[in-house]
């Protein structure tokens, strides 16, 4: 029997209101049937669990949408299911992402219970005028009493903080900064705040009713980020994620490492055995289709060799540790995915380093990851032998 690792996301929905920030797949809506979505899940599991047998499940990652929101006993079934279906690692990680306010802490303990071993909790900031600007259903007091009941309910806790906010300062991010490396956690996600197309932040920023802050004091706030976190022994080990030693995320590890990942529920991706697979996006639209097929998906696209080569160089030069470009190119049969000579100007002007093959962005350069990948990508790589 094959032992490939897996990792497993299961999407869900719903919020209870839909921040201006947000491109998520999230919906609001009045009513939901926990007991209806709980089948639902379980079968297009089943379904995607058929297409992939004899794997062991190194990761569950329950994602959203709000899944915080799940009914315990939906979150236990699935994590059961997926038990059956696969082989499970004994140290798998199972993560649930959760939002602060008080009536879903207080589910903290109900989800432990249900298997969930690692909390990805969205705190986005500790200042009130920032949560209310984020359009956050909680009050910085909320978000430290959430904190800590997590920190009591789970073995790991990692919380996500939204900086380069309108206005925001050196001083004033650092300030927030050295309070979140003191809370005790062993992993943060720090994320710049983008303005995403066909959000409401978009058609503000389109307004004038606010001003974002101008790249380069972006900029500088992430590298203040990168000497601050590296100083607590919390590095960054991807341009947005940090953590000490052991403690990574290992699920995003296994999509910027390019494994293979089962995706459930409305609007997941996956990545099975060389296909890319979307699953229907709109709540309804994806009960139906289950009704109608037996699973969610929306989309089943087989990448080309060049394509799969493509996105696991992107994905992997998201990691500190970077890629080894060769190794990338024999797996999917090509002679090279890299124009070498824009390499070596990038390692000259400090934006990456190389070593052999190897190559991995530095601080600076991870701040310009769309560009290089555009710059390094080699126009067209030829094929040399069939991807297996
Ligand atoms: S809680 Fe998260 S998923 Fe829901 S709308 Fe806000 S940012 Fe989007």
């Amino acid at each position: 029997m094959s032992v490939d690792p897996l990792a497993l996301y299961v999407h869900w929905p719903f919020c209870v209101s839909k921040c201006p920030y947000c491109d998520f797949n999230s919906h609001v809506r009045s009513t939901i049937e926990q007991a209806a979505w709980r089948e639902a899940l379980l079968a297009d599991l089943a379904h995607e669990a058929r297409l992939l047998p004899g794997r062991t499940l190194i990761s569950i990652f329950f994602g959203g949408g709000t899944p915080s929101l799940m009914d315990a006993a939906t979150v236990e079934a699935v994590i059961e299911a997926a038990a059956t279906h696969w082989e499970v690692a004994a140290d798998i990680e199972i993560t649930l992402e959760a939002n602060p306010n008080s009536v879903e802490a207080d589910r903290f303990t109900d989800l432990a219970h249900a298997g969930v071993n690692r909390l990805s909790l969205g705190l986005q900031s500790f200042d009130d005028k920032a949560l209310r600007f984020l359009g956050r259903a909680h009050s910085a007091r909320e978000g430290f009493r959430a904190l800590e009941i997590a920190q009591r309910n789970f073995r790991r806790v990692s919380f996500d903080l939204i900086y380069a906010l309108p206005g925001d300062s050196e001083a004033g991010w650092s300030a927030m900064l050295a309070q979140a490396l003191s809370l005790g956690t062993r992993h943060l996600s720090l994320y710049q705040l983008t303005i995403e197309p066909g959000t409401r932040f978009a058609s503000m920023a389109a307004r004038r009713s606010f001003e974002p802050l101008e790249a380069e004091a972006a900029a500088t706030l992430y590298e203040l980020t990168d000497a601050m976190t590296s100083e607590a022994s919390m590095p960054a080990y991807e341009i947005s994620n940090y953590g000490r030693r052991g403690q990574e995320s290992r699920h995003n590890l296994a999509y910027w490492r390019y494994q293979d990942y089962a995706g459930v529920g409305p609007g997941a991706h996956g990545r099975r055995l060389g296909m890319r697979t979307v699953r229907h996006r709109k709540p309804e639209n994806f009960l139906a289709a289950l009704r109608r097929e037996g699973h969610g998906i929306a989309e089943e696209l087989p990448l080309s060799a060049t394509e799969a080569a493509d996105e696991a160089l992107v994905m992997g030069l998201r990691l500190r540790e970077g890629v080894d470009a060769s190794a990338i190119a024999k797996r999917f049969g090509l002679s090279s995915i890299i124009d070498w000579s824009r390499v070596e100007r990038l390692a000259a002007s400090g934006h990456l380093t190389k070593e052999g093959a190897h190559i991995a962005l530095t601080a600076r350069g991870r701040l310009l990851l769309d560009h290089i990948l555009g710059e390094i990508a080699a126009a067209q790589p030829r094929v040399y032998a069939v991807a297996s």
